[in-house]
């Protein structure tokens, strides 16, 4: 049996830790995370049978799945995003080379779509994890790779500062991948910053991540680039399910910490497709 003091040396170790406590124990809370998703998402989106990672037509089941099971998110339908939507962070040349394949035209729109849902959600108050396909963090003005189209996140910043309702924003980038079309689309708008933690383990990375974020001026809205793909079994082999929890209560806490707590996510990347609906689930209870 253990002595008094050395259940009190274990509370004081579990307290001290820096992470939060396991997300598989969290609390149960009114506000939840809206999930915006479209089933078109589902369907694939070249017309030709090439293969991607991010372009696998089921990607998204065992997400939505995972998020469903769970029993209190409610799903939101998004509409594509406009041209006029699109033209504020992209060029006519590039909107009309996606515009030439049809299939990718339209899920990339509604991506987009889903995104400037998401932050017309946050700026009411309502945290959200948008389910999209394809991903926008490698779309820039001109020009996209890595599986990205339109740069989906900057569009719905660059919407509501055209709307007059913000000023300024941070992106959090916690896909394995830096954000460089964000970076780019973004790059005209002093007030928005965008930051990519790193690390080369887990606890590294989220000690530089809660860093960055003590370090981060006040915003008006916070906004995430969820990628999976720095998980202990995808691309990055760094990351376990519970900190997926921890970021998402990092960028939780930092969002109470603004006062207003605006934020909203959209998917990245994330190809272990058995652990990605566990690990989002895990991002989302830490984010509501
Ligand atoms: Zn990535």
């Amino acid at each position: 049996m253990l002595s008094h003091f050395a259940l009190l040396t274990r509370h004081r170790i579990i307290f001290r830790s820096t992470r939060p406590l396991s997300w598989r124990g969290t609390l149960r809370h009114p506000l939840t995370v809206l999930i915006i998703f479209h089933e078109t998402f589902h369907q694939s989106y070249y017309s030709d049978d090439r293969y991607d990672n991010a372009a696998i037509p089921d990607r998204l089941v065992g997400m939505m799945d995972a998020l469903r099971d769970e029993g209190r998110y409610e799903v939101r339908s998004p509409e594509a995003a406009s041209r006029a939507d699109l033209m504020r962070g992209h060029s006519e040349a590039h909107i009309d080379s996606v515009a030439a394949k049809p299939q990718l035209f339209a899920m990339a729109s509604l991506a987009a779509g889903a995104a400037l849902l998401g932050a017309d959600l946050a700026i009411r108050g309502e945290p959200s994890l948008a389910c999209v396909r394809p991903p926008g963090h490698h779309a820039s003005r001109s020009s996209a790779w890595g599986h990205c189209t339109f740069s989906n996140v900057a569009l719905a910043l660059l919407r509501l500062r055209d709307l007059g309702l913000i000023t300024s924003a941070t992106v959090v980038d916690f896909d394995l991948h830096t954000g460089d079309g964000t970076q780019d689309v973004l790059k005209g708008w002093p007030q928005a910053q965008v930051l990519n933690p790193y690390g080369d383990t887990a606890t590294e990375y989220l000690s530089v991540l809660e860093q960055q974020l003590q370090h981060a001026p006040q915003v008006d809205v916070l906004a995430v680039s969820a990628g999976f793909d720095a998980y202990k079994h995808d691309l990055g082999g760094k990351l376990d399910t519970e900190d997926y929890f921890s970021i998402g209560r990092l960028l939780q806490a930092h969002a109470i910490r603004l006062g207003h707590q605006r934020r909203f996510a959209v998917l990245e990347g994330g190809y272990y497709l058995p652990d990605l609906g566990k690990n989002a689930l895990a991002f989302c209870r830490g984010f509501e």
